[in-house]
């Protein structure tokens, strides 16, 4: 774009105007004929905040003027960029607001959910008059080409030419990346404001929206602690005050990786998502030099329709072809992240058949002008990077960052203006193929059969499908199959449907299609693995004619209380409530707490019924009844304890959970399936583990979450290298100090932290360890007799699910898992060795402090149920789960990590068995098994 172009003079201004088709908004205030001219303070302004004139461009090297609507600096007092300027939520949302005070006919603002910390959730959607006015009109157009079931093609070609491309815009996903923010302020205001005909284009031709803070809360965490720390850090080198220890409530930067959006502030950004159905989500984020557009690099998942991948690369060279002519270096597209997984929040768009854009832009954190130092790939000239970045020193700015980002985004926009009616037709033909492919080609569906082992993991599978409206229908009769015979009530999901290509994605076995290459996330999530159910593949077409209706609403897993004599009554004195795994246990067991709960040692019968071990025994009440039912879960009324029956006492624990401050997020899972399970617990980290901390006097159980890469991170987490660094609530820092708080986030436990978690150990209480953390109890010697080692060289195991087998099923670990085998996540824990090492089993003895392993991985390329594993041999036999005794307590360690994201459902069970059984794990000698089993 020459500057002669985007520079019309007075008179094309008012030829526009004159020849404007777009009658004026009845609503609007203003008609727009208010003079658009340029703001000279501005131009002087970004010109000495950009560092070299090559890290700026001809599209942002000015602003727009219009008098009544204030720009970024007239509501915030800066411009936007400024040197050590980061903007608050509320700020942000203030301007957007006050722009469509100015402008009500082409902006608009939209509350679409509150945060976890009661924060708006805002979109401001930006367009002509005419497109607004239509905007309903334009949403519900493009809800129907999403699902184009029962359209003719005439009427779709109508459709589509009446139909605007809505482009969808969002930043501050991750709190650290600081830019994009504030670009998308001043890219509104350009949008809503410039008259220049690029412009005027994009605002004919396209709905812009904009999610200006994604993760508000944690855009807040991060603003004040930039304001209270990292805005001191030196230009060249210095102490650098790293990140905040937590930004939104529960996770960190893995807000991009919640695959079945547990977390209710990102599953608002999915529900409007769903409800506008935008046919592209741009996500803008901070990483790569100097600005990274995502082209769709292998593995493709064959799932997404062939017309996605030529979408991106169109939309991708095409900026790398406008920057790079306006001699912006350093921008690039191939060579970085695949999109293999399809748990990216943008991704939503790609998964619902329309397209996630991806940036990652350069900058450093925060808003200071520092020094940088490039080298490597990224400044090598290739084939997709032409004008690489300069190697070498070159000071950095905010400003720079700010002048990529909506340079490209204007140029994508731009490049949509120009093609509106083909990113609406490829929407509808992405879309109306996903349908098609359902219809003709096996897979038809895949069923969810009623009558599995526990139901209520089964309706939560079909929830967590209905969430991102996925069709699931549940059979109205018995359904026959070439694949076997489903009962009435079983779960359809037929896949000619539009979000069928998602349906399959998620519940299929997931096949690398190539071993040698790598990835970015995860490499598997088939769903019935995670959840521990069975899920079938229909390949019989007769399926998608199958009687079932299509369910509309989540299903709530009804409980069941039978009574063998007939109806339930005062002579019932005990529900047994059946141990089959369910989560909601342990809620019942909280819900009651009050109530003295027995549970059985061991299998039992009542007349046929059959009662697993670890069933519980609860004395009968209106309000136990009333749980049971609300939770889900299966129970028996009968008049009396059946006789015969060893039991325990479910003692409830003193529970606490431990988190590092440099790695808080994994640990944010454990706290939100905590949270949702009712589970309650201290939060404990290094100030509460000091020499003398007496654990033991405070808690029974203590859970240490995967977290850090090995036990030295978990000990001595980031060094004390800088000044103090507290984190705590202050008038001024208001979102400081939450969820825990410390006069040092740096140092970590400890040696003498490590010593309090051995004394709490052999004083009674039980630690576990999950993931990365069951190094730090085998390192450090507080579980006796196990190693934790590393895998050796050419292991690569993203996120695989793998087969494990159950060594001692009697274990109360292990309760409500009948099988024998079972599929868990491999998540990158240690490789357990129990017992002497080789060499030396004559050591082997009949000590009360020998390990059991309760569980093992089997190995083997046939242990590799889905995903990527190379060498899978290395976990061959290796243990799973340990329970390791020492002196009055015990570890109990699992390599995998049983509460991974919102995902490992199916895994749960081990952890909520061993807070409920805490105090009833037996001694090793009552175990069935050897005690040895060590890898090989
Ligand atoms: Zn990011």
């Amino acid at each position: 774009m020459t500057k002669k172009m985007r520079r019309p003079g007075l008179l094309l201004v008012l030829a526009l105007f004159l020849s404007s088709a777009v009658p004026p908004a009845a609503h609007a205030q203003k008609p727009a004929v208010a003079t658009v001219t340029e703001d000279p303070e501005f131009a002087d302004f970004v010109k000495k905040a950009t560092t070299k004139p090559e890290f700026l461009s001809p599209l942002v090297d000015h602003l727009p003027k219009k008098a009544g609507v204030p720009s970024p600096k007239d509501v915030l007092g800066y411009h936007i960029g400024t040197e050590k300027k980061l903007t608050y939520v509320a700020d942000q949302q203030r301007y957007f607001r006050a722009l469509e005070k100015a402008l009500p006919g082409r902006v608009k603002t939209e509350v679409t959910g509150k945060t976890e910390e009661g924060r708006d959730i805002m979109v401001v959607y930006v367009t002509s008059e005419a497109n607004l006015k239509n905007l309903e009109q334009n949403r519900q157009n493009t809800k129907r080409i999403a699902d184009p079931r029962g359209l003719t093609d005439a009427q779709a070609q109508q459709l589509i030419a009446n139909t605007k491309p809505h482009y969808h815009i969002s930043a501050g996903l991750h709190s650290q990346e600081t830019n994009p923010p504030e670009a998308v302020i001043e890219l509104a205001y350009r949008l809503a404001v410039s008259d220049e005909p690029y412009i005027k284009q994009i605002r004919d031709n396209v709905i812009v929206s904009i999610t200006g803070a994604t993760d508000v809360d944690g855009r807040d965490r991060y603003v004040d602690w930039y304001y209270a720390y990292k805005i001191d850090e030196a230009y060249d080198g210095g102490e650098n005050y790293g990140d905040v220890p937590y930004w939104g409530k529960y996770v960190f930067h893995d807000n991009n990786r919640d695959i079945n959006y547990g977390v209710d502030s990102l599953r608002a950004h999915l529900n409007w998502y769903l409800n506008w159905a935008p046919p592209i989500w741009h996500d803008l984020h901070e990483a790569q030099t100097l600005l990274y557009t995502f082209s769709g690099q292998p593995p493709q998942n064959a799932n997404l329709d062939p017309i996605l991948y030529t979408e991106l690369p169109f939309f991708a060279t095409y900026e790398v072809n406008k920057l790079t002519s306006y001699g912006m270096p350093g921008v690039w597209h191939f060579g970085f992240v695949d999109m293999w997984s399809p748990g990216y929040l943008g991704f939503a768009a790609a998964n619902h058949n329309g397209m996630l854009r991806m940036y990652e832009i350069f900058n450093q954190g925060g808003a200071n002008t520092k020094k940088a130092r490039l080298s490597g790939a990224q400044t090598q000239r290739q084939w997709y990077r032409p004008n690489p970045a300069p190697a070498g020193e070159v000071d950095w700015s905010i400003r720079n960052s700010i002048n990529y980002a909506e340079t490209g985004v204007l140029t994508a926009l731009e490049l949509t203006s120009k093609f509106p009616q083909m990113v609406v037709e490829n929407y509808y033909k992405k879309s109306a193929n996903a349908i098609k492919r359902g219809a003709d080609k096996p897979p038809y569906a895949f069923v969810l059969a009623a009558g599995q082992r526990d139901q209520s993991q089964v309706d939560r599978v079909a929830n967590l499908l209905r969430r991102q409206a996925i069709e699931v229908h549940r059979a109205t009769a018995e359904i026959k199959t070439k694949e076997g015979t489903f009962p009435a009530g079983s779960y359809v999901v037929k896949l000619n449907q539009p979000y069928g290509p998602l349906a399959k994605t998620l519940l299929e076995k997931q096949t690398y299609p190539d071993a040698a290459l790598t990835t970015y996330d995860d490499s598997a999530w088939s769903m019935g693995m995670a959840s521990n159910i069975d899920v079938k593949t229909i390949e019989d077409k007769t399926i998608l004619d199958a009687p079932a209706t299509l369910l509309k609403e989540d299903i709530t897993s009804l409980g069941l209380l039978l009574d063998p004599n007939g109806a339930i009554g005062a002579n019932d004195s005990v529900y047994i409530v059946t141990h089959n795994g369910a989560l909601n246990l342990i809620t019942l067991r909280y819900r009651l707490k009050d109530s003295a709960i027995k549970a059985a040692k061991a299998a039992f019968k009542v007349g046929d019924r059959e009662f697993p071990a670890g069933s519980l025994l609860i004395p009968a009440s209106d309000r136990a009844r009333r749980e049971i039912e609300a939770l889900g879960l299966q129970a028996l009324a009968v008049t009396a304890a059946p006789a015969d029956v060893p039991t325990i006492d479910v003692d409830l624990p003193r529970l606490a959970m431990y988190t590092t401050w440099s790695s808080t997020e994994k640990p944010g899972w454990v706290r939100l399936a905590f949270d949702r399970w009712e589970i309650p617990y201290d939060l404990i980290h290094k100030d509460h583990v000091q020499a003398g901390a007496n654990l033991r006097s405070k808690y029974d159980v203590i859970v240490m979450p995967h977290q850090g890469q090995n036990s030295k991170s978990i000990v001595y987490e980031q060094p004390k290298l800088s000044k103090p660094l507290p984190y705590k609530k202050s008038d001024k820092f208001t979102s400081l100090g939450m969820y825990a708080e410390t006069d040092d986030v740096r140092g970590g436990m400890g040696l003498a932290g490590a010593a309090e978690f051995q004394k709490f150990v052999e004083d009674g209480g039980v630690l576990l360890t999950l993931g990365v953390a069951s190094y730090f109890p085998a390192d450090f010697g507080i579980a006796k007799g196990v190693d934790a080692q590393s895998p050796a060289q050419g292991f690569y195991a993203p996120g695989p699910y793998v087969n494990s087998e159950i060594l001692i099923p009697t274990h109360p670990t292990m309760f409500g898992y009948a099988q024998k085998t079972l599929p868990v996540r491999y998540a990158g824990g240690p490789l357990l060795q129990a017992g002497p090492p080789a060499g030396a089993e004559q050591f082997a003895g009949t000590s009360p402090e020998r390990p059991q392993v309760i569980a093992r991985f089997t190995g083997g390329e046939a242990g590799v149920l889905s995903g990527l594993m190379r060498n899978p041999d290395q976990i061959r036999n290796r243990p799973m789960v340990v329970d390791a005794p020492s002196g009055k307590g015990r570890v109990i360690m699992f390599a995998n990590n049983p509460i991974y994201r919102w995902q490992t459902f199916g895994e749960h069970a081990m952890i909520f068995n061993s807070i409920l059984f805490w105090n009833d794990m037996p001694a090793p000698s009552a175990a069935a098994k050897p005690a040895i089993t060590a890898g090989q």
